[in-house]
């Protein structure tokens, strides 16, 4: 007879790692099925990690992760050509334990987190694709694996594959992915000695920073531009929305290395190694572009349900928080006696409506409609900006009155007092 388990997961990140960690430490019995080598093997990349999502599964986490630094200070970066205008936001708070933010590798992180996991029980394989859903009518019922006679059963099969979620979509539960929902990104590490790293971003011990960067650097194209601390090495990216890509006729890398040779960027990056390129999907259509999150049998958690909240770079955390969300379900079903069919998994999404996912999401809803069609957030602003505070900080003798009426013209005549008007509603709009 063949196997069957309480729950399949498809995929072990975090989304995945989250869902099966709490279903094992349950009692269900879990089988997790992950296509790299090993769990994080497709996901060589340095990442913010927000505490808090891992924090609610495993209190501990901090005893044995692989953390890098916890981060102290956010700079944010407004950029033109050749200057930028910024903000830098640093606290002694961020400095106490417990730590609110780290920097970490998510290939080592991945590979502690599935280690807690099978620990707590659940069964994990790799090298194994899951090619399909089998299906009872509308139910799924198991899984189709590449390997010879594959197919496995379950009662509930939890969709953590990630961004391009293929077999929601070959199932019919999630529609084709469109380039204007999803970002691409591309990043690199560059490894120098942690005494340079200390120096350049006057950080001691594990203290870390990050950039976050927009404007000219992504040529009008809706994106950010991102620099990390980690330990002993930097982590540099870029990213921007696919369908930009596509008219802009320009490349990830291309862009990326005009960042790198930006003159503000260029003397922090400068004598490192570069050891790893990685690009990657970022679904980041936000809340008008989610699928259908569950169904007869199934369920989808993180990326592959467009979980990504792209204003404030969280995807990990919400991953997790999905993660377990859809774990939490299935537990309290399986306690009341209850089938793993829509109608009582509707309960997911209750939870998560609950939950700052659904309202952070919700509350960006318009973000991607506005900054898609409104390049001269990207151009304009990053100039007219720098251009105010090169007006305002040059001493030439011109009165400080004047320089005021210069830089109210310099942006009426860019974009109009009507067009002034619009964008600043626009703006409202985006984050309202
Ligand atoms: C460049 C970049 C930078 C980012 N920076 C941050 C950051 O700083 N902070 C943050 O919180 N988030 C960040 N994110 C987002 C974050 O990486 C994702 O939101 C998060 O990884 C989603 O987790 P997941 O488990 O849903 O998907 P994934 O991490 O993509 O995991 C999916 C897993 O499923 C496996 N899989 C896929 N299909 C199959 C199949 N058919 N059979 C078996 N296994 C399968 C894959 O191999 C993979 O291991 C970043 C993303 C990118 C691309």
């Amino acid at each position: 007879m063949a196997e069957k388990f309480d729950v399949i997961v498809v995929g072990a990140g975090p989304s995945g790692n989250a869902a099966a960690y709490r279903l094992a430490n349950a009692g269900l019995s879990v089988l997790q099925i992950e296509r790299g080598e090993s769990p994080g093997s497709k996901n060589v990349q340095g990442a913010i990690l927000y505490s808090d999502a891992l924090e609610k599964l495993i209190p501990d986490f901090r005893d044995d992760a692989p953390l890098e630094r916890h981060i102290i200070e956010q700079r944010m970066w407004v950029l033109d050509d050749d200057s930028y205008i910024g903000s830098h936001y640093r606290s002694d708070t961020f400095n106490k334990q417990p730590y609110n933010r780290y920097t970490m590798i998510r290939s080592q992180f991945d590979k502690w987190f599935s280690e807690r996991v099978q620990k707590a029980g659940a069964l994990l394989i790799c090298e194994t694709t899951v090619s399909n859903l089998l299906l009872d009518g509308n139910r799924v019922i198991g899984v189709q694996t590449d390997r010879q006679g594959g197919e496995i059963y379950a009662d509930a099969v939890i969709l953590a594959d990630g961004v391009n979620s293929l077999l929601a979509r070959k199932a019919g539960f999630h529609p084709e992915l469109h380039p204007k929902d999803v970002a691409l990104a591309v990043k690199e590490i560059h490894f120098m000695p942690q005494e340079l790293i200390e120096q350049r971003f006057n950080v001691t011990g594990d203290e870390g920073v990050v950039i976050e960067m927009v404007g000219k650097i992504t040529k009008g194209m809706m994106g950010t531009g991102f620099l990390y601390t980690n330990r002993e090495s930097i982590t540099i990216g870029v990213g921007c929305m696919l369908s930009d890509f596509k008219t802009q006729q320009t490349t990830p890398y291309a862009l990326l290395e005009q960042m790198k040779a930006h003159p503000a960027i260029t003397p922090i990056i400068q004598g490192g190694e570069m050891k790893e390129y990685t690009a990657h999907l970022i679904p980041e259509g936000g809340y008008n572009a989610m699928p259908d999150l569950y169904g007869d049998g199934w369920m989808i958690v993180g990326d592959a349900g467009m979980f990504v909240n792209a204003v404030h770079r969280e995807g990990s955390n919400l991953a997790m928080t999905t993660g377990m969300h859809a774990a939490d379900t299935l537990i309290e079903l399986k306690n009341e006696g209850r089938a793993f069919g829509a109608a009582n998994l509707k309960r997911y999404k209750a939870k998560l409506d609950e939950s700052f996912v659904m309202k952070d999401l919700k509350k960006y809803k318009n973000m991607p409609g506005v900054f898609h069609t409104n390049p001269q957030f990207f151009n304009d602003y990053p100039e007219l900006l720098s251009k105010a505070a090169r007006t305002m900080l040059t001493v030439d003798g011109v009165d400080k009155k004047s320089k005021e009426r210069e830089i109210g013209k310099s942006f009426r005549q860019r974009r109009s007092l009507f067009g002034l008007v619009g964008d600043t509603f626009k703006l409202w709009r985006a984050f309202e």
